[in-house]
């Protein structure tokens, strides 16, 4: 048996202008509406009902995972997937290259992006990465860009206890001052926390000295463009404790997704990591390589959970034409190919998204997400397309979470709770 995860980001929505229809009701879905036909549909509340939820804890949860348990934070995944080794004991974090500038009360940022700066990141890194920390010799680091102004940071204590326990010195806004880190409200006695966030203040200050006038600033200040002359840390995060899902079941599974934060989840779950020449985690991402390497993918492992980014970006950007054209993307050139190549005699596959981004707000919101099972063991019901509307009516009703458990359990992997 095999089986395919299809997560559309963001994929729910809200009535639209689009006469009254959520963007996947407005989208052309012939290939996803054959496959509802065949199969049964619901709601499921990604985290659980009137629970706003974050891609990551919405993707753990719908892993099988209980994320009120396991979660600590969205650092050490966006350091999982952009491929660094997180041992016990490491804190995490996201990180920024972000404009600054010298006041009499301290560094103030300009542009939180840097003008998105798109070269000379990995240069950066390197200058940061070369200094010896002051705070403690014992404490080493490394920072490493992804995208654009995007990045994770990595905290390593030798001999010495590190804390996530601290507060971030994003200040998230255009003209904020810089705030120092400091021990949480209850840490404040904890020595690994100060030292921690001792640590994080220095490295975003000495990131200024060293950055200020670096060449690959120098330059991006004679082209007009802002300099990346900081480096702010948010999402502090140590290992989360995840037995992995081949642990829990025996089957191997890969995961093929643009976007950083989702791989990482995914390798934090014990799958395996495809690279999809193409696959961008954008609006622009190349849907039949997806398809491509899924297929491929399935004669090595047992299951593949292919992520798709772009319903959500468009969702963000209060784009409806955008999100609906994009499904109508998703539906011809990732389930289309799937639809024809699989094969169904021994093929589960399951379709859904990580929450709904409805146009009208443009973030996440607490509305259950459409799900679709398909299969020789899936008992059919009487829905014949794929939306809200439909899977409201659909034969497995509202649930929370775990989608990847049932859509395992329809191939019988799954292990016996009791005797
Ligand atoms: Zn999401």
């Amino acid at each position: 048996m095999k089986a395919v995860l299809i997560i559309a980001d963001g994929l729910g929505g809200r009535p639209t202008d689009l006469e009254g229809r959520t963007c996947l009701e407005a989208a052309s879905t012939p290939n996803l509406d054959a496959l509802a036909a065949q199969g049964v549909l619901g709601l499921v509340d990604p985290i659980g009902p009137g629970v706003r939820p974050g891609s990551d804890t919405a993707h753990l949860s719908l892993l099988g995972y209980n994320p009120r348990q396991v979660y600590t934070g969205r650092g050490v995944f966006e350091c999982f997937g952009i491929g660094m080794d997180v041992l016990p004991g490491d804190i995490c974090f996201r990180a920024n290259l972000a404009t600054a500038e010298e006041t009499p009360d301290g560094l103030k940022i300009i542009d939180r992006r840097a003008g998105r700066i798109d070269a000379g990141q990995g240069e950066l890194a390197d200058a940061l990465n070369a200094i010896k920390l002051a705070v403690s010799p014992k404490i080493s680091f490394e920072f490493r860009p992804s995208t654009q102004h995007r990045g994770a940071l990595l905290l390593r204590g030798h001999g010495i206890r590190l804390s996530c326990q601290i507060t971030e010195n994003d200040p998230h806004v255009v003209d904020g001052m810089v705030p120092d880190s400091k021990p949480n409200p209850d840490a404040h006695e904890d020595a690994a926390a100060r030292v921690t966030a001792a640590t994080v203040n220095e490295i975003t200050k000495r990131s200024f000295e060293l950055w200020k006038d670096h060449p690959v600033n120098l330059n991006r200040m004679q082209a007009g463009k802002p300099p990346a002359n900081i480096v702010l840390l948010r999402g502090a995060s140590d290992a989360p404790h995840l037995a992995s899902i081949e642990s829990t079941y025996n089957v191997k599974g890969a995961v093929i997704a643009g976007g950083a934060l989702y791989r990482g989840v995914s390798l934090a779950c014990g799958m395996s990591q495809l690279d999809v020449e193409g696959a961008t985690g954008g609006l622009d991402t190349s849907l039949t390589a997806k398809a491509e390497a899924t297929l491929q993918a399935l004669r090595t492992f047992d299951y593949v959970f292919v992520h798709v980014k772009g319903t959500d970006n468009a969702g963000h950007d209060q784009d409806a034409v955008g999100k609906r054209d994009f499904i109508e993307r998703i539906d011809r050139e990732l389930i289309g190919p799937l639809s024809r190549r699989l094969d169904w005699s021994t093929t589960h596959i399951a379709v859904t998204g990580d929450h709904t981004t409805p146009i009208d707000f443009g973030d996440h919101t607490t509305e259950p997400v459409p799900v679709l099972f398909v299969g020789p063991n899936v008992m059919p019901d009487a829905t014949t397309a794929f939306h809200e509307r439909a899977a409201a009516a659909g034969g497995l009703s509202r649930f929370s979470g775990q989608v990847l458990p049932i859509l395992l359990g329809y191939n019988n992997w799954s292990p016996k709770y009791g005797a």
